[in-house]
């Protein structure tokens, strides 16, 4: 008999999800249910056309969501093996000032800090002040994990190893970086597992657990179909695609859709998802279908989730426990201004700590900034547009709460202005207006996963197997696992991995 299986989602695990299912188990019929008119969630590429005052013109490829691929993760490499997408990688070598030069951004203050890339450059100030006396002196602190806890958040993980004042500038900002959430909040067992799991290691020091060979705390799986792809991603710091990020959402739509036992429903909310008096799975949509599929897959947000199941008995625990993010994405492209310098120094962009007093409606509610043109110039045209044009992408809000004022170009502007100028100038550098500026306003994209996140994740995931739902319905995406694209996708690998049909 031809089993059901319906996918809630169409963002990269959803679709990841609907590819994987439908290698595993052929013989099945697919649904994937997406609300949004198209697929792909927060991936988004786009490309606009550009002209300076000289009449130079350019097509520019800017992201609103991710833009840039790790090659560690090999569930994205398997992908781009799997659908061909080779041909259509670029990569930033670890050897290029995209990769080694990252930068801070003390608030209150102008101009950046350079993030040390080698062991001579601990040395030199201000990290040989900020960063050198912590890491050297984290060995030499007693063990201090607190007896019988499970987890903390990173902030007091990195204060209680490194001290606060490290804890605030380099972790903060790290989090800031890839969840846009408040280090005090996030759950350092959830989000790093190898600095936690590095602590017990080392009898106590992160630094010494790191240093010291073992057991990484990725599982080792090890099923992957990667080809050649690992060969050319030897000496990679991140990698994108020419045509932007969208380019795998739209090579895995295509390749899905070329099975004619999956069927892609776009436009279509899930309403609810319930177990009905027959002891059957029964999903009502916006457009009033009526589904009875065999299994589940939600790739929905959690909070979405909890909001479509009915209470008990068949309701899931800890759905909302975490909190999300909302980012203001604002895609800048400036013309090159012949004979002026750089509008930035070289590299992959800045990350902005929390300010010393904490967050406050006052601070200008930055979060940090990419140097979109170091790192993903060849997915402008024609070749060589990065000569006349300058694309950075600035992110705000998160912890911050942002009124309209906050996010109004001229504000952006300014204190973009004030980052890139000279520490040392009486005044602010004056910045080209740019050829072309938009702003996208994310709502709840990022989730946090908060101390004890780990835990809760193994409840539900017992709960899912047990009671009515009885392994039947599976739960994945960025609120489960984690919310780089690689988690994402390996989430929707894993899928259906223990049934059987
Ligand atoms: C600004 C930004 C920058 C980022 N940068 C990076 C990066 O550089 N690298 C990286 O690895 N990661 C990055 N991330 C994280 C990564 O993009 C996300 O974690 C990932 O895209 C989440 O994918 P998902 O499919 O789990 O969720 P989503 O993309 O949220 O997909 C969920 C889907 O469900 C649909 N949906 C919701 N409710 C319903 C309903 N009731 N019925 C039907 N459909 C519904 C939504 O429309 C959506 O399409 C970034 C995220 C953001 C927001």
């Amino acid at each position: 008999m031809n089993r059901h299986i319906a996918v809630l989602g169409g963002g990269l695990t959803g679709l990841s999800s609907i590819y994987h299912l439908s290698r595993r188990f052929p013989g099945a019929s697919i649904t994937l249910l997406e609300q949004k008119p198209s697929l792909g969630g927060w991936v988004s590429s786009e490309r606009v056309q550009v002209r300076d005052a000289n009449g130079n013109s350019a097509e520019i490829l800017l992201e609103s969501g991710p833009r840039t691929l790790r090659p560690n993760a090999e569930s994205i490499l398997e992908l781009t093996h799997l659908l061909g997408l080779k041909d259509s990688i670029i990569t930033t070598p670890t050897t290029s000032s995209a990769a080694k030069n990252r930068y801070l951004q003390i608030p209150e203050t102008h101009g950046l800090l350079t993030l040390p890339n080698s062991v001579l450059s601990v040395l030199s100030p201000p990290m040989r002040t900020l960063l050198l006396p912590h890491v050297l002196k984290e060995p030499l602190r007693r063990a201090n994990r607190p007896k019988g806890i499970t987890d903390e958040s990173l902030d007091s993980f990195m204060t209680r190893r490194f001290g606060a004042s490290f804890a605030r500038l380099f972790g903060s900002a790290l989090v800031h970086g890839i969840y846009a959430a408040d280090s005090r909040k996030l759950s350092v067992r959830a989000a790093f597992p190898s600095l936690w799991t590095a602590e017990e290691r080392g009898w106590g020091s992160m630094v010494r657990g790191l240093l010291m060979p073992g057991k990484s705390s990725k599982p080792q799986l090890g099923d992957y179909e990667l080809g050649d792809i690992q060969d050319m991603m030897k000496g990679v710091s991140v990698f994108s695609f020419r045509d932007g990020m969208s380019t795998i959402i739209n090579a895995l739509e295509e390749r899905v859709k070329q099975n004619p036992a999956v069927r892609i429903v776009c436009g279509a909310t899930v309403e609810s998802l319930n177990v009905n008096d027959e002891n059957c799975l029964e999903i009502r949509t916006s457009t009033s279908e009526v589904l009875h599929p065999d299994y589940v897959v939600s790739a929905l947000p959690l909070q979405t989730l909890d909001a479509i199941i009915p209470s008990s008995p068949a309701s899931l625990p800890h759905l909302t426990a975490n909190p999300t993010s909302s980012v203001t994405v604002v895609n800048l492209v400036f013309p090159r201004v012949p004979g002026q310098p750089p509008l930035h120094p070289a590299g992959f962009g800045y990350l902005i700590p929390r300010p010393f007093a904490g967050y406050s409606p006052s601070d200008p509610g930055i979060l940090g900034t990419v140097f979109d043109s170091c790192s993903l110039s060849a997915q402008d045209r024609p070749a060589g547009a990065a000569a006349h044009f300058t694309k950075m992408t600035m992110m705000l809000g998160g912890p911050y709460s942002l009124t309209p004022s906050h996010t109004s170009i001229n504000t952006v502007l300014k204190h973009l202005a004030s980052h890139l100028s000279d520490p040392d100038a009486e005044s602010p550098r004056q910045l080209p207006d740019p050829v072309f500026h938009r702003t996208h306003h994310h709502k709840s994209c990022i989730p946090t996963p908060t101390p004890g996140h780990v835990d809760r994740m193994a409840e539900l995931s017992a709960a899912l197997n047990a009671g009515p739902w009885k392994g039947r319905l599976e739960v994945i995406g960025a609120g489960v696992r984690g919310v780089s694209l690689g988690d994402c996708v390996e989430s929707g690998k894993r899928s259906g991995e223990r049934w059987s049909m």
